[in-house]
């Protein structure tokens, strides 16, 4: 049983076993002795309401949200964050006393982890995002708030792509949003873009991405994918093979759960502590 003093952390989801969460978090909560515990909590649907009816009795002071709840909570919430608002998903919520605010760190990591990892600011740079799911969208909002110069959307379907391309050229006009659907893929100018990304599920084990003009991409661009299982995905061979810079997935994954890990504790993620447990973890042999 947890201590009095002990407070709790989480992540909620429907499946939950898989969470990578509590090993990043719990590892970095060791690592800077701070009194928290960090819990899986399988919640269903239909358990949703009365999980937040029961936040205090918990004794809960924070916790992340995943499949298949980051739109559904918006309903039990006080406040948000700015880009969770756009994004209209929360991945992250912060009790505080009666208060509970949702934040979105998935758009931030994915940033962060380019930074870090990868040496790159989409400032100004042409982006081929693919895919219009809800990673796709999370980046695309914060590609939108770093002032890319434009984002290209691609998708399988298209009316998703075309909507969201013509919500975010709302919110951010300074940077220039188009859509497609994916088969279009040849029709793009790849001789223009700064920067590649798979926010698709392709490229996940027997879910393979169709093989892309990477060759006409200009030799300076980054090829980035969000799918961190596996590691090396075809689309970061393909590019290696030419020359280009990668970007790996475990990246966002890594930098979302230090970006939470701020939110809840208020002290600088122990980040090179949580990327050798996730990295030791996810690639074993
Ligand atoms: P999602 O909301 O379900 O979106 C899936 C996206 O992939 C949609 O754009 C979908 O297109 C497209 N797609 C799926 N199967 C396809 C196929 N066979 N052919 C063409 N397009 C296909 O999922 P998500 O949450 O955005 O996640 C997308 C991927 O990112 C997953 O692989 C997930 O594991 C990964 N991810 C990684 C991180 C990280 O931290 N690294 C974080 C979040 C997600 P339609 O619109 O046509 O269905």
């Amino acid at each position: 049983m947890a201590s009095k003093k002990l407070k709790i952390l989480g992540v909620i989801g429907d499946p939950i076993s898989h969470s990578l969460s509590p090993l990043m978090q719990n590892a970095a909560l060791a690592h800077l002795k701070l009194p928290y515990l960090y819990m899986p909590f399988h919640v269903p649907s239909k358990d949703l309401k009365s999980f937040f009816k029961s936040l205090h009795q918990k004794n809960l002071a924070g916790f992340n949200v995943t499949i298949p709840h980051k739109q559904a909570v918006l309903a039990f919430l006080d406040s948000m964050s700015p880009d969770a608002k756009m994004i209209g998903a929360v991945n992250t919520i912060v009790v505080k006393g009666k208060k509970i605010k949702g934040f979105n760190t998935d758009g931030d990591g994915y940033l962060l982890s380019l930074k870090r990892e990868a040496q790159f600011s989409p400032k100004n740079k042409s982006v081929l995002l693919l895919g219009a799911g809800g990673a796709a969208r999370a980046i695309a909002v914060s590609l939108g708030m770093q002032k890319a110069k434009s984002v290209t959307i691609l998708n399988r379907t298209e009316n998703t792509a075309q909507a969201l391309a013509t919500e975010m050229q709302e919110k951010f006009p300074h940077t220039f949003f188009l859509a497609d659907r994916f088969d279009n893929f040849q029709k793009v100018d790849w001789r223009n873009i700064d920067l590649l990304i798979n926010a698709t599920s392709m490229g996940m084990k027997k879910n393979t991405l169709p093989k892309l003009p990477l060759a006409q991409l200009p030799k300076s661009a980054l090829v980035s994918d969000i799918v961190y299982n596996p590691r090396n995905t075809n689309l970061l061979k393909q590019a290696r093979k030419l020359g280009l810079s990668t970007h790996e997935g475990w990246g966002m994954l890594l930098y979302q759960g230090a970006l939470a890990f701020e939110h809840f504790t208020g002290k600088k993620a122990p980040v090179a502590v949580m990327k050798k447990n996730l990295l030791e973890f996810l690639y074993r042999s």
